[in-house]
């Protein structure tokens, strides 16, 4: 399988550090506000990966953060600290607030079929590991305390920035506008790993340490959670690509000053999904929601058929005209799948294997959901039965997780009207497709079958024969 690595700037050939394994760290949600669409895009997809990697066979160990402490509002650890905004603007404690987004957050991704990875830890249930790792880079001269914080010296590195060429005269880190820099930095890629003198004089979290009552950095988190439970070595890494830098850059540097060693290999970055206006940002408060899209009118399932109908590394706009026409397709394509069901035969080995290949080439070109999801349509298309046809989409489903099957037999068993009040054309289309497919002709009973379900019916294929009913 080849996959896009921002580590190396090339589609590489994936292949885990163990035989059959592969270890798989995902950044988990800033829990001070709903997750919007965005965020949930890059979880969309990097449910694809996961699946995708069981489905070929591997024993993948996945496991993501929650973030609930240390997230300011830039990246660069200036700015606001976000859970307690959050805190703020409902009048609740932050670990009130972080329980009831941590719980909205998995309720939407099971509307959206994104599993749950192994392993959920909170920051703020492994503090003494980041004060263990922190004291260990301040022992190996890789932080120094400042002004009552401890920074990471980016200065003691031999190259900081890894995912990009960029030099610190084109990026001044954490410097965005209307955010103050940070004097204490003897560098200005240096981050902090632990606040004790922040100017949150009302932050509500902070632990004893050796540094003083304080809390932890954004970064730290996620480098520890994932040695934590992982260990030394990390086949890939998963973020929205807003991650890259600097967070995930950040996190190379600490994980690699602290082990000695090169630490992940593969780096799996999820492009944005912007509106016309811009980029969906949460921090502006006015953004998205799986529950706003329900309310709509809209299965989440159509969101996820949308966002697998593009590549990962396109930025992809949202717009309800585009949800719109993702919602007809998906109607469409469950129809289709209505009227297979309950069809009778042996799956036709040959036939599977080779449409099978269609949807594991694609997803082996760099997770091409956009060519997968064509190929579940070739598959409705092609000459073969009915129960190779169900056998297919059932398997290719096991990633693509767009409840297809499920959605199918639903719609089967909602359409009931008597056979008597179909009009005369459908009737003898119906007659047409059945003599078809008594001379195996299945090209010929699809085609029929795709120009009764435009006529607006479903044909359904039950125990007690063939069913045709009104869309
Ligand atoms: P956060 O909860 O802000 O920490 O972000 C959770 C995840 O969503 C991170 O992996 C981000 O990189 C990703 N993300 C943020 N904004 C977007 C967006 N507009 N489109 C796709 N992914 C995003
Ligand atoms: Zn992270």
């Amino acid at each position: 399988m080849k996959l896009y690595n921002t580590l190396t700037r090339t589609k590489d050939d994936f292949k885990p550090r163990f035989d059959g394994k592969v270890s798989m760290y995902t950044c988990g949600p800033t829990v001070y506000h709903y997750a919007h669409i965005g965020n949930l895009r890059s979880y969309i997809m990097e449910d694809v990966l996961e699946k995708y990697f069981r489905y070929v066979g591997y024993d993948v160990k996945r496991v993501m953060n929650i973030t609930d402490v240390g997230h300011l509002s830039s990246d660069g650890d200036t700015g606001d600290d976000k859970m307690l905004k959050g805190a703020k603007r409902e009048h609740k404690t932050v670990m009130e607030i972080a329980k009831f987004y941590t719980d909205a957050f998995f309720s939407d991704c099971k509307k959206l079929n994104i599993k749950t990875p192994d392993v959920v830890e909170p920051a703020t249930s492994c503090i003494d590991e980041f004060i263990r790792v922190i004291s260990s880079l301040i022992k190996k001269g890789y932080a120094y305390e400042a002004g009552g914080n401890i920074y990471f010296d980016t200065s003691k590195l031999k190259k900081y920035y890894v995912f990009n060429d960029f030099t610190e005269e084109d990026l001044a880190v954490g410097v965005r506008e209307g955010v103050e820099e940070d004097s204490n930095k003897r560098n200005k890629a240096d981050f902090v790993l632990w606040f004790t003198k922040s100017k949150f004089d009302d932050q509500e979290l902070k632990w004893e340490s050796p540094w003083g009552l304080g809390y932890p950095g954004w970064h730290i988190e996620c480098s520890c959670i994932s040695m934590k439970n992982l260990g030394e070595y990390l086949d890939i890494h998963c973020g929205g690509i807003d991650n890259a830098f600097p967070h995930h850059t950040n996190e190379i540097a600490q994980s690699e000053a602290y082990l000695g060693h090169e630490w992940c290999n593969y780096w799996f970055h999820v492009h944005h999904l912007n509106t016309d206006s811009g980029k969906m940002s949460k921090s502006k408060g006015e953004f998205l929601t799986v529950s706003l899209l329900e309310e709509k009118g809209y299965d989440p399932l159509v969101y996820r058929f949308f966002c697998l109908q593009s590549h990962y590394r396109k930025s992809l706009v949202f717009s309800y005209e585009n949800l719109d026409n993702a919602a007809v397709a998906y109607g469409k394509l469950v129809a289709k799948i209505a009227a297979l069901l309950g069809e009778g035969g042996e799956v036709d080995k040959a036939a599977f294997d080779e449409l099978k290949k269609r949807f594991t080439d694609a997803m082996d070109n760099d997770l091409n959901t956009a060519l997968a999801v064509t190929a579940v349509y070739d598959v409705l298309k092609a000459d073969t039965n009915g129960a190779t046809k169900l056998a297919l989409i059932k398997d290719f489903d096991r990633v693509l997780s767009l409840g297809l099957i499920e959605a199918a037999e639903k719609l089967a068993k909602n359409a009931s009207p008597a056979e008597e009040e179909l009009p005369e054309e459908i009737r003898i289309l119906a007659e047409e497709r059945k003599e078809a497919r008594k001379a195996k002709n299945f090209a010929l009973a699809d085609e029929i079958r795709d120009k009764i379900t435009a006529m607006g019916y479903v044909i359904t294929e039950t125990r007690e024969g063939t069913k045709i009913t009104r869309k």
